[in-house]
């Protein structure tokens, strides 16, 4: 069985970004991922906190990931109460895989990659023992879960933790002529979360988070009424060349965000680092992962209670920031408040699209 000081089971942006900044003269280090080609079911919008951590870094991102058009405003559709609002908002639009690729490419070559799909996660004596699928097992001190939503590596050791899920599908379609507005849905008779228009080289993406329960007649019927509304082309659904769904987290006030206990350590969304009231979870796995790997470096990790109380201090604004959004939420997604602050106008761009003259 093969050894290591520290396992990272995930290679998305908490994870790559974790390896990059880990001292890898301390620590002997492996990072495994399971997927294929790196497709994650992803909006791929670069928020303003994420562009500022990369501003942080110094690091620029090469054009050839940034997808068309870039977007300046979020078009917001209130279903449940027939009202739309624009309101400023500078996030990068970019093409996700390309993005992975482009964290996944910092990590320096002092780190062992592995292809492989981890199974089960077990502690022994002297640290973790990792099972891929196919059988292949590999041994580490530490081990550091940065594998998403789904995530294993608190399944697996963690089982009393389990985070709240919504289910997010999403459907790409060849654009037309369609006014390229990235839009956010919200719509109370389907869905509890939110859902989202976005145009990316020639493609209309339609995607939502709905609950388990009923969620595919949930983002069908969304489709019909954006289309019935005049929201969209009449058309614009018509031809779907791709649909894909996966698990998105659902943080909540009373819980959800745990970073790990012993030598096991959870980053990003894994962690339950996400925004739950706009899924926006980038930045987030950005910054957890590079203070992981500060506390690391700092310390050694031999002594585990300094690094996890190093790693929960400095991560406690990303928790804060999580309790914030849920408070907002009402504000989002009660339907009636929703209303008052749409109509207020407040923050809004006032501009006048057709729907809006009627
Ligand atoms: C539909 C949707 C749209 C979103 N849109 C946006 C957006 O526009 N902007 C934004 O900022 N955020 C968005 N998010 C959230 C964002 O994608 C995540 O919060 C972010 O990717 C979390 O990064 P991470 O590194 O923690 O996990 P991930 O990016 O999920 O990476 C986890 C990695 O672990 C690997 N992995 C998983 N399980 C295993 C296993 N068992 N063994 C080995 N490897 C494994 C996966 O292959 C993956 O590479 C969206 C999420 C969804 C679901």
């Amino acid at each position: 069985m093969k050894e290591y000081d520290v396992i990272i089971v995930g290679a998305g942006p908490a994870g790559s970004n974790f390896a990059r900044l880990l001292d890898t003269q301390k620590y002997r280090t492996l990072i495994i991922d399971g997927s294929e080609d790196h497709d994650k079911v992803c909006g791929g919008l670069l928020s303003p906190d994420a562009q500022d951590i990369l501003a942080r870094y110094d690091l620029c991102l090469p054009k050839e990931i940034l997808a068309s058009p870039q977007l300046f405003s979020v078009r917001t559709i209130d279903l449940s109460n027939n009202l739309v609002r624009h309101y400023r908002r500078s996030y990068m639009n970019v093409d996700r895989k390309g993005l992975d690729s482009f964290f996944k490419s910092l990590i320096p070559p002092t780190v062992d990659k592995i292809h492989g799909r981890c199974k089960r996660v077990a502690k022994t004596d002297s640290g973790y023992e990792i099972e891929l699928v196919g059988g292949e097992m590999l041994g580490c001190k530490w081990v550091v879960g940065a594998d998403g939503a789904s995530g294993n590596v608190r399944m697996s050791l963690f089982k009393d933790k389990e985070l709240q899920k919504y289910v997010a599908i999403q459907q790409w379609f060849p654009a037309g002529e369609t006014n390229p507005y990235y839009s956010c849905i919200f719509d109370n008779e389907t869905s509890s979360g939110c859902s989202w228009i976005f145009f990316k080289d020639g493609m209309l993406i339609f995607g939502g988070a709905f609950d388990r329960k009923g969620c595919r007649e949930a983002f069908e019927e969304q489709k019909k009424k954006l289309a019935d509304g005049g929201f969209v082309d009449s058309n614009a659904f018509s031809d779907p060349v791709r649909t894909e769904a996966c698990l998105v987290s659902r943080p909540r006030l009373s819980g959800g965000i745990f970073r790990g206990k012993g030598g096991a350590f959870l980053l990003g969304e894994a962690a339950g680092f996400i925004s739950p009231s706009s899924f926006e979870g980038i930045s987030y796995a950005l910054f957890s992962g590079e203070m992981l790997a500060d506390a690391f470096n700092r310390y050694s990790a031999e002594k585990i209670s300094t690094i996890h109380r190093y790693y929960n201090r400095k991560t406690q604004k990303l928790k804060a920031k999580v309790a914030m959004r849920c408070i907002k939420r009402p504000f989002m997604y009660n339907k009636l408040l929703r209303k008052l602050v749409m109509k207020s106008g407040l923050t809004s761009i006032k501009i006048k699209t057709p729907k809006e003259k009627e």
